[in-house]
């Protein structure tokens, strides 16, 4: 019987489409989604993906990211649990999978979708690469309302600014200031378990990171806080320490590119040695401002 069914022709198929199925599934299936309060209303979701945050009241629930579409049910429920009021809208950051994956399921629970234009144009450039026609999923995953510099929400009793900055990990990045809360979820722009990553494939910059940085400290206090996109709620003390390095080390690749030296030379060199232990493997980061300097 079980000879019959699982015929020899189609174990090659079968064997090569487990594995996929496996990883995909397997990986998610034990992520967890913890919820974390901010104020009387503000929350941020904690599970595998860019942290999401939440905005809770009478006008609806406000998220910024979705994280993977696997996970959109655990989200829900995870919204449910702090609040009895539906997803209406749901804020892309930028157009990478982790934070944008449960878009389509967001739009089909309700949510307006919003983002810089160029999440929109990257995602669609990616559903119809290679003459692709894009699946009525991906269409409904599409932001329907976006903007070029910035746009304001009023929501929630909450002024929310949300605004961009030019190319730093994406060029489509997006900064999400709850004014009044005096809290601003950053996107992958400021990280803190990681040196910045810069997706030269979306035309991002270091350069255009440090500089997000600069303004980001520009307008906070000591008092507020950060969500990154990748890892802990941060000060803006803990901007400014991050924003030292990135001087360092670009001066440190300065000073190397005028001794003549190769990037080769440069990776090998133990330019970020005492940096290395906290934010790991420093290769992207440089390779990005070695070329951007030589650009310069
Ligand atoms: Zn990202």
């Amino acid at each position: 019987m079980f000879k019959k069914i699982f015929s020899f022709k189609l174990l090659p198929l079968v064997l090569a489409l487990l594995p996929l199925q496996l990883s995909a599934q397997g990986d998610m299936s034990d992520v967890e989604i913890i919820p974390h309060q901010l104020t009387d209303n503000l929350y941020f979701l904690e599970g595998q993906g860019g942290n999401i945050g939440v905005s809770i009241g009478d006008d609806g629930v406000f998220l910024i990211d979705d994280q993977f579409a696997p996970l959109s049910g655990r989200i829900l429920d995870a919204v449910a649990s702090i609040t009895s009021e539906p997803v209406r809208f749901v804020f892309n950051t930028h157009y990478h999978g982790d934070h944008v994956g449960g878009n389509a399921n967001m739009a089909d629970a309700g949510a307006i979708i919003f983002a810089h234009e160029n999440v929109r144009d990257r995602l669609s450039a990616d559903y119809t690469r290679d003459n692709m026609m894009m699946s009525a999923e991906q269409r409904r995953s599409l932001p329907v309302v976006t903007f070029p510099e910035s746009m304001n929400f009023h929501l929630n009793g909450h002024d929310i600014h949300v605004f961009h900055l030019g190319p730093g990990h994406t060029d489509g990045d997006s900064f999400v200031y709850f004014t009044d809360a005096n809290i601003i979820h950053t996107g992958d722009v400021f990280r803190t378990n990681a040196y910045p990553r810069v997706d030269t494939n979306a035309n991002g910059s270091f350069y255009g990171i440090v500089a997000a940085y600069e303004a980001l400290v520009d307008i906070s206090n000591a008092d507020t806080r950060f969500l990154p996109g990748h890892g802990v709620l941060s000060s803006q003390a803990d901007v400014q320490s991050q924003l030292n390095m990135f001087h360092t080390i670009s001066n440190r690749v300065k000073n190397a590119i005028a001794q003549g030296m190769s990037l080769e030379q440069i990776l090998d060199a133990g330019l970020t040695e005492e940096y290395d232990d906290r934010w790991g493997d420093p290769t992207g980061m440089l390779t990005a401002i070695y070329s951007e300097l030589l650009r310069m």
